[in-house]
């Protein structure tokens, strides 16, 4: 670094330190929303204790404000898929419990054990592999075993279950782990009715009691994601594991509105217009001319992309806020931009336009915006970008 010559990034300040005070785009996020949709799941599901799911930057909202947030109202718990972000929580000062269970072979096993992660086990390797660490810095790690109860992704399948719990029994009496949780994930929790939540639940009880015969008793079983703990009471068991629902957006259209589960959206989605012109009838819009203008007409620039997490699917499609109306993208979406067509309707550059929101403003959601992509409202708020500027309320 020392050696540094003058054309070096080292002493170039990001965009926030140049002190712009009125960004380009911006994700408000609302934290009383989240603290008051925290106390809503501890409410729907008294008895269990609650996992405030954090994963992948709190689902965009931002990692460390979240997961604060989610401490203040009581959050017993914060999950997450990578052990690098239950290290990020320890490295900002968190003490409660964090459970990771996503690792890859020689992940940071020993780096967690030492900072005190529950470890969400799903494969032998990862029992080897978190034995071993354990075995060599001198402490005993506390995992959760995970059954495949028919999702069909992670977990011992139930052949495997008996084996996979000879393995932790081995470990545990060489004091290497101490099974404290056991736990699987639903196939179909966004659709509250289906015959699947059932099944999977019988072939987890099953798989607790196999466990407790060869002296598993555990403190924790967890199975419900949001939707299973706003719709299914019976598989909250000891602990539940909502993530979407505590940043306001509704599992899935079966499951309900925010508003009818009394949810209130956290995210709002927001640009200021980068440019705004008149263009004749007949004009092309963006790349490829995929819109074009029917009359004389005023656009506007918005200056978000598919870099910043806007899916270059909603083309033509997406809704957006502007000049008192909802205006569908024109044209392509690009990597930085992308145009919208605001009529005989006046703008100017740097008015503000927003993308989604809770609607208060009359703007869309998150669900619009999947519906308008083809996707689910988890991807339209995890994907917003890191070049867009988080404020928090
Ligand atoms: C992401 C995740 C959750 C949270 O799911 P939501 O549908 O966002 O509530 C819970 N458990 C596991 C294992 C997950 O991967």
């Amino acid at each position: 670094m020392s050696d540094s010559g003058p054309n070096s990034f080292e002493s170039t300040p990001s965009g926030q330190d140049y002190g712009l005070v009125r960004p380009r785009a911006w994700a408000e996020i609302d934290l009383a929303a989240v603290t008051a949709n925290i106390a809503r799941l501890g409410d729907v599901a008294t008895g269990a204790q609650l996992m405030a799911v954090v994963k992948a930057d709190a689902y965009g909202h931002g990692l460390v404000p979240v997961a604060r947030t989610a401490r203040a109202a009581g959050a017993h718990w914060l999950g997450v898929a990578l052990l690098e972000e239950a290290l990020t929580l320890r490295s900002v000062g968190d003490t409660g419990r964090i459970l990771a269970w996503l690792p890859t072979p020689g992940d940071q096993f020993a780096a967690c054990i030492r900072g005190d992660i529950d470890l969400g086990i799903s494969a032998d390797w990862m029992l080897t592999e978190v034995a071993a660490a354990a075995a060599m810095i001198g402490r005993k790690a506390r995992v959760h075993l995970k059954i495949d109860t028919g999702l069909g992704r992670s977990g011992a399948t139930p052949s495997d279950w008996p084996s996979f719990l000879r393995a932790a029994v081995a470990a545990a009496r060489r004091n290497e782990i101490e099974v404290v949780g056991i736990w699987t994930h639903l196939a179909y929790a966004d659709s509250p009715d289906h015959p699947t939540i059932a099944s999977q639940l019988e072939v987890f009880d099953a798989a607790v009691t196999a466990a407790a015969k060869v002296g598993l008793d555990v403190e924790f079983r967890h199975v419900a994601n949001s939707a299973a703990t706003l719709k299914s009471p019976e598989s909250h068991f000891d602990l539940v594991r909502p993530g979407i629902a505590i940043y306001g957006i509704s599992p899935g259209p079966e499951v309900g509105t925010p508003a009818s589960l009394g949810l209130r959206p956290a995210m709002t989605l927001g640009a200021r217009l980068a440019s705004v012109k008149r263009l004749p009838p007949g004009h092309g819009v963006s790349y490829a001319h995929q819109y074009v203008t029917n009359k004389e007409t005023n656009v506007g620039l918005v200056p978000l992309g598919y870099a910043d997490g806007i899916a270059r699917c909603a083309s033509n499609r997406g809704p957006v806020l502007a000049a008192g109306k909802i205006r569908p993208v024109a044209g392509r979406i690009c990597m930085d931009q992308f145009v919208i067509d605001i009529g005989d309707d006046e703008a100017r550059a740097g008015d503000e336009v927003l993308l989604f929101g809770s609607g208060d403003r009359g703007e869309a959601t998150a669900h619009d915006w999947a519906v308008a992509t083809d996707s689910i409202a988890y991807e339209v708020v995890a994907t917003v970008g890191p070049r867009v500027k988080r404020i928090y309320r």
